[in-house]
């Protein structure tokens, strides 16, 4: 069996990663599974431990650093992100295509570790900077001083977009998606 894609999505925290991939998801032909992240950070409202992270402790999170169980993982705003490697490497074995939303830092470690052809990188741009902003506070769930945080570690992310094989600009969150499912299954036809 041909082995799975591995589809990196990246862009600032409040572009709308989050509801781009609720609507990849639901193309169920691309055969995408989620790849769920090991976090450090605390679960928000409506966040369920297993489907939308696995929440972890310092100790624990750091207990798979020193066993090397992360594919990558990288701090973000005062917490750590990992994505645990041998889940990936398992479905992407099984022909799944998996599907990781991760930061730069992170994205920069899969692509310089991971050689194969079945990469795929997106960025997902915002259309400007206040519509970044008006996003990230409309989304209700940090405090004034982590949305500045997130809002500078944003530009500094924004900076890097150019790394990734494509960028798309996420004006309209249902054309932005739909470009994405095209870029997917374009390079599912590629790697066939
Ligand atoms: P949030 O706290 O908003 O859920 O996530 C913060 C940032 O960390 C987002 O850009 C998100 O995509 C990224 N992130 C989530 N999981 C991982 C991971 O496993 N590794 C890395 N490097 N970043 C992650």
């Amino acid at each position: 069996m041909k082995k799975g894609l591995l589809i990196i999505l990246s862009g600032p925290s409040g572009v709308g990663k989050g509801t781009v991939r609720k609507y990849i998801m639901k193309e169920n032909d691309l055969r995408i599974v989620y790849s769920i992240s090991m976090t450090t950070r605390k679960p928000r409202k409506k966040e369920i431990d297993g489907v939308d992270y696995y929440f972890v402790s310092n100790e624990e999170f750091q207990h798979h650093i020193d066993h090397d169980d992360f594919l990558e993982w990288a701090e973000f705003v005062d917490h750590r992100y990992g994505t645990p490697k041998s889940y990936v490497e398992e479905l992407r074995n099984k022909g799944k295509n998996v599907f990781l939303e991760i930061e730069v830092n992170g994205a920069n470690q899969v692509l310089s570790r991971v050689h194969d052809t079945g990469v795929v990188s997106i960025f997902l741009m915002p259309p400007s900077h206040k519509a970044l902003e008006e996003r990230i506070r409309r989304r209700k769930t940090e405090s004034e001083e982590l949305i500045q945080k997130r809002l500078n570690k944003g530009l500094s992310e924004i900076k890097e977009a150019s790394r990734y094989q494509h960028v798309v600009v996420n004006d309209k969150i249902k054309r932005a998606s739909k470009e994405i499912i095209d870029i997917i299954r374009n390079k599912i036809k590629e790697n066939e």
